[in-house]
């Protein structure tokens, strides 16, 4: 993806920040948002005009209407605006009407079908476009989804984080799972990337927080649904905050400095560099000797998993670590990976000898 013509973040403000009502429910609400997030100096309104709702009978969005109260608050506010895109008709009608930037719905960019309906309808309209990650925490068919854009020659592409849904989930209303958009980071390192903590969160409370973690792993900038009466919002009534509510969060905001190079970091780099050297010599000598029990277990004719040993094995693990420096979990999910590897190896030396 050629992402050199990027000039979304040209806007003077870091971090970049969207914010407006999730949808547009009238011309005076929207009129009011805006007049109320330009005096606050924000420079991109965003209000969802069709809304993909979960269930049927929710607020489903006013429709092609409300793209007029969106050109009104670019012409009389001087505001950059964005809003949703899901289908070929969607970019016909908020091209015309002058929408400056779109962004591809979760949803929609989990449907690959959707999305090249979407590119296809772009073709030929430099126009920026945002893409939020799919529903669920597919990398893949997130960069998919930046790629057909891309391909139809959209050149101005940046992604969004909003979270992944998972069923159970409690805290969260879209869990933030980052290590994705880390690693949409590592792979796409020129893409501006966005986070949407009102999405992730589900409640305005955890939206500094989340707000927070995503300026230190070095977000560009947040997307934050505001509204002036947040309690009778037609949708997502529980995350939207107020103009002054999203001032005093992006007030609070501590911006830390992304690269740090210099000697104070050297030693600790060293010692890091040589724990993971040693931690990567150990695993490899543990694959070495779970490769000489897969013979042992091939030749005695024992099943490669041993269900009872695996057991003692990760609780003596997890109680090496109840010092409280790895949290239980994560020791369990380590082990996890380290144990299905060895496995693997295993298979492949029962296989190999033609067992
Ligand atoms: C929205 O931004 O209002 C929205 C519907 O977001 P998402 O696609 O992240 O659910
Ligand atoms: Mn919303």
């Amino acid at each position: 993806m050629n992402l050199d013509k990027i000039d979304i973040f040209s806007t003077g403000r870091q971090p970049v920040v969207i914010a407006g009502p999730c949808s547009a429910e009238s011309e005076e609400q929207v009129m009011q948002v805006a007049a109320e997030l330009s005096k606050r100096g924000v420079g991109i309104f965003r209000a969802g005009i069709w809304k993909p709702r979960t269930r049927p009978g929710c607020f489903e969005g006013v429709g092609k209407v409300g793209l007029s109260w969106l050109a009104r608050v670019k012409k009389e506010l001087g505001l950059c605006v964005t809003t949703e895109v899901a289908t070929a008709e969607h970019v016909e009608q908020a091209l015309e009407a002058g929408v400056d930037i779109l962004w591809v719905g979760a949803r929609t960019t989990t449907n690959p079908f959707a999305v090249q309906e979407v590119a296809d309808a772009l073709r030929g309209c430099d126009v920026p476009v945002f893409v939020k990650n799919p529903v669920n925490p597919d990398i893949e068919l997130w960069i998919g989804a930046m790629e057909r854009l891309n391909n139809a020659g959209v050149t101005r592409i940046g992604a969004i984080h909003r979270g992944f849904s998972s069923y159970g989930e409690k805290c969260f209303r879209n869990a933030p799972q980052w290590q994705l958009p880390i690693e949409l980071r590592r792979r796409l390192p020129g893409l501006p990337l966005l986070c949407d903590p009102s999405h992730i969160a589900g409640k305005r409370e955890l939206i500094l927080t989340l707000s927070q973690q995503a300026m230190d792993l070095n977000f560009d900038g947040l997307m934050i649904e505001t509204h002036c009466n947040p309690y009778c919002a037609l949708s997502d009534a529980r995350q939207q905050v107020t103009p002054d509510e999203l001032m005093a969060i992006l007030s609070k905001l501590v911006h830390r400095v992304a690269v740090a190079d210099n000697a104070d970091f050297q030693s600790y780099r060293e010692q890091m560099d040589e724990i993971d050297n040693e931690l990567m010599r150990l695993l490899s000598k543990r694959m070495e000797i779970a490769r000489e029990i897969g013979e042992l277990k091939r030749e005695k004719g024992l099943m490669v998993f041993q269900p009872l040993r695996y057991n003692v094995v990760m609780e003596r693990c997890v109680k090496q670590c109840a010092n409280g420096r790895i949290d239980a979990d994560v020791v369990r999910e380590i082990f996890e990976l380290i144990h299905s590897e060895s496995i693997r190896q295993q298979l492949s030396v029962m296989n190999s000898n033609g067992a």
